[in-house]
């Protein structure tokens, strides 16, 4: 199968028919159905397929006349099928979809790998459902608690124990997977660019440097509910009021820095129209070049949002919901993939080196393995969104570029 069938196969998965976006969280119908197109996918392509103690696919392109339990390390690609709400196509399917491609292009070519080579794709690597970024790699290396994760909820109070225990996968053995991250040579992770600088540089494939640091922190405004109408000014005790403060003052600190901050998700309680609300409930995501500069954006913001609420009278609370510090990529990784691409692929001859302020599961890896990850040129920079897109040749760069580069690692 193309690049192009199991493009179209996956494509309907999970899409809303009003928007055009994709609602693909993490062990709903949508998801179980996205599960079920990567154990086809990997099916007729003979790949031994796995889903392992964090809920993430597998599928093993085994070293021939090997028993599975005595295979070298593995070099691993992949990446994520779930999606934000009413994300884009191309975010996370397509480094999925480009594996299974590039591992076609390679057997086309009758290239043996001298160790396993494997195609994964990790649990809600967007926390759109339960809040974590990351959460599947994040359990497999430990970086998350395996009770704390079984308590996470949903916006509709379902925990992850239930959420997977309904899909069918066992909450019980989620934890850390050293003996899996032992059977991992290298990951390299293919990504849309979710930016426009390889537009800027005429180059369809980019390696990235690194991941800027980045969190996500709960804001709470505790005030109290009253009437619209007949509340005067002086007695209200109105949460919107500081949280509309706080929006601005946190657009005002990443300018301030070179950073990012941003307010995507907000609730109001108990959200009737015509009253003062009880509660606002807003998160804020912020990333930074560097961890100080994400210091000073959180600091201010935090500041502001206390000196608010208190001028309001409001209660107000903060909680870090996550935090990913500053990933470098691994350097001699990184060269390798640079010195496999040189005058490979159309454009520059030597394949551009970027940042991002975007995390991956590959930046969550590196913690534990040397990584890398190659990006797609998206011309319009539109990420999370149905917008988003990356033109067909573009992507067929991208799987050569990802074919070279696992020949490259998993040749003998
Ligand atoms: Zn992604």
């Amino acid at each position: 199968m193309s690049f192009a069938e199991l493009w179209a196969s996956l494509l309907p998965i999970g899409r809303d028919p009003g928007t055009g976006g994709y609602r693909r969280y993490s062990w709903t119908p949508a998801d179980l159905a996205a599960r079920d197109w990567f154990r086809a996918a990997a099916g007729q392509r003979g790949l031994r397929t796995e889903t392992d103690r964090n809920g993430n696919l597998w599928a093993w392109w085994d070293v021939a006349g090997m028993p599975a339990t005595g295979q070298p390390a593995a070099i691993v690609t992949g990446s994520h099928l779930d999606s934000v709400p009413d994300g884009g196509a191309y975010d996370g399917p397509l480094g999925v979809i480009s594996a299974f491609a590039a591992l076609d292009d390679l057997r086309e070519r009758g290239f043996t790998p001298a160790r396993p080579v494997a195609v994964a794709a990790f649990t809600e690597e967007e926390g759109a459902r339960f809040g974590v970024a990351c959460l599947g790699s994040r359990l497999m290396t430990g970086a998350v608690a395996p009770a704390a994760a079984r308590e996470l909820r949903d916006g509709t109070g379902v925990s992850l124990a239930a959420a997977m225990a309904g899909a069918g996968c066992d909450p019980v053995g989620l934890g850390p997977d050293d003996k899996r991250l032992a059977a991992m040579a290298a990951y390299v992770e293919l990504h849309i660019e979710q930016g426009s600088a390889l537009a800027g540089l005429g180059a369809p494939v980019g390696i990235a440097e690194g991941i800027w640091p980045h969190g996500r922190w709960r804001l709470e405004f505790a005030g109290r509910a009253d009437h619209a109408g007949t509340t005067r000014i002086p007695d209200r005790r109105d949460p919107m009021l500081p949280y509309a403060a706080t929006v601005l003052a946190a657009r005002q600190a990443a300018v301030d820095h070179g950073a990012l901050a941003t307010f995507g998700k907000v609730t109001a309680e108990p959200g009737g129209a015509n009253g003062i609300s009880s509660s606002v409930t807003a998160w804020l995501d912020a990333r930074a070049p560097g961890q100080a500069a994400l210091d000073q954006v959180t600091g201010q913001v935090t500041a502001a949002a206390e000196a608010a609420a208190l001028a309001h009278g409001v209660g107000f609370s903060l909680r870090r919901e996550s935090l990913t510090p500053a990933v470098s990529f691994d350097p001699a990784l990184q060269a390798r993939l640079g010195a496999v691409l040189a005058g490979q692929l159309p454009g520059p001859r030597r394949v551009p080196v970027l940042p991002t302020g975007a995390g991956h599961d590959a930046g969550v890896l590196a913690a534990r393995l040397p990584t890398a990850m190659l990006f797609v040129r998206n011309p319009s920079g539109v990420s999370h969104s149905p917008a988003e897109y990356a033109e067909p040749a573009d992507c067929a760069a991208g799987v050569t570029a990802l074919a070279a580069v696992l020949a490259g690692l998993a040749g003998s």
